[in-house]
């Protein structure tokens, strides 16, 4: 017997109508049809070191081709705990605090489904990355947005203070941050931190981007300040700092009580990350200071050419002071909405961008931006500026 569909019946779950599909692969999609330059999904188009590519293909010869142990092979625990020793002086054990997942995607999602029951309310700053949307419907919490106030993205503390309540169970924190490129004071994570405790609340922190800073910016992790190291989570990747964003190796480094929770969720998702990858990281970990030195310094440089480009054009940006993004407004030399304005850039112009509104909770908020990424060669970037100085500015 066959089942007919009734077309006024949805078979497909109430959580998932809640989201649409990402704006940022639905970018990378219309940029590949369109033969376009993608600045919109951040990737760079170089390779990892040399050494972390060397240490996967060794392993993957090597034999090391089955399921490693479900939180993350042994060698790779320890070459996170080692350098989270070295590079913030955090006490991590390898054995009880860290868990290896599918990037920092998974490590998110794991982290928010161990923590959250329903009615729980998680307050996630705007604007954010998309994905902290569908992680908050996923693991059934009720997101709280607080905003970002331009032109320096800094917190209003009356704002915060009054986001927090006795259902809050986390407050989601991406410093550096993406979109805007605002890296958290210590000032700000301290309020973060006081707020936390005062209503018994955990921080949730990707901090992704913790090696991509400028102008002598400092990244302060939540965890090392007072009180916080145990209703911390800290999720970070190899795929920003190495440019490996393809190979999915992230991890979660948390209280052993919050681990412990963490790993329940990571083993029956994913079962593990892919098993020879993590000791190409494993080895790229033992890289020294220099590599992430290098790693700013190069990224800063990309950073002034695009910005450069961008306003000679008419663009009014945010200097970012980490991570990879410029977020602009382009009100200047356009009159369409931001999802027009993308993909007019990606079939007219050849280039591809984010539209504003997929960082907001609103999208009204983001109608007269666009988010550029600069994680590309310095031929890539000319091109890209070369490109954006034929926009024609449009004004019906
Ligand atoms: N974090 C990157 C961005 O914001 C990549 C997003 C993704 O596709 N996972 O563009």
């Amino acid at each position: 017997m066959t089942r007919s569909v009734n077309p006024q019946t949805s078979w497909t779950s109430h959580r998932v109508s809640g989201f649409t599909e990402s704006v940022i692969r639905e970018m990378t999609r219309l940029a590949k049809q369109h033969n376009a330059l993608n600045l919109a999904q951040g990737f760079p188009d170089w390779d990892p070191p040399e050494v972390m590519m060397q240490a996967a293909c060794d392993a993957i010869r090597g034999g090391v081709n089955q399921y490693s142990i479900t939180w993350g092979s042994p060698n790779l625990r320890q070459a996170i705990a080692d350098k989270y020793g070295w590079y913030q002086r955090m006490d991590v054990d390898p054995e009880t605090m860290v868990t290896v997942t599918c990037g920092a995607t998974e490590g998110m999602i794991s982290s928010l489904m161990a923590i959250i029951d329903p009615g729980d309310e998680v307050i996630v700053f705007e604007p954010f990355y998309e994905n902290y949307g569908p992680d908050t419907i996923l693991s059934g919490a009720t997101p709280r947005h607080v905003t970002l106030h331009e032109p320096d993205w800094h917190i209003d503390g009356g704002e915060l203070s009054a986001a927090f309540n006795e259902h809050t169970k986390a407050i989601i924190i991406n410093t550096p941050n993406n979109p805007t490129g605002k890296v958290f004071s210590r000032d700000e994570l301290m309020l973060i931190g006081e707020l936390c405790q005062q209503w018994n609340a955990l921080a949730v922190t990707d901090e992704i981007y913790e090696h991509i800073l400028y102008d002598g910016s400092e990244h302060v992790s939540i965890t090392t300040l007072p009180g916080m190291e145990d209703r911390t989570i800290t999720v970070n990747a190899a795929s920003k700092t190495f440019s490996a964003t393809g190979w999915r190796v992230g991890w979660v480094v948390a209280a052993p009580y919050l681990t412990n929770a963490i790993r329940k969720v990571h083993d029956f998702l994913t079962v593990g990350a892919p098993a020879p990858l993590q000791e190409g990281v494993a080895a790229a970990l033992q890289l020294p200071l220099h590599y992430y030195t290098n790693l700013s310094a190069t990224y800063e440089k990309k950073r002034n050419y695009l910005i450069e480009g961008l306003e000679n054009s008419g663009f009014r940006c945010c200097t970012p002071s980490g991570a990879y993004y410029i977020m602009t407004d382009f009100s200047d030399i356009d009159s369409r909405t931001d999802a027009e304005f993308a993909r007019y850039l990606i079939s007219e112009v050849g280039i591809a961008a984010v539209p504003g509104s997929s960082f907001y909770h609103d999208p009204a908020m983001g109608r007269k931006k666009i988010r550029f990424l600069y994680a590309k060669k310095e031929r890539t970037l000319q091109q890209a500026v070369e490109m954006i100085g034929r926009l024609k500015p449009h004004r019906p």
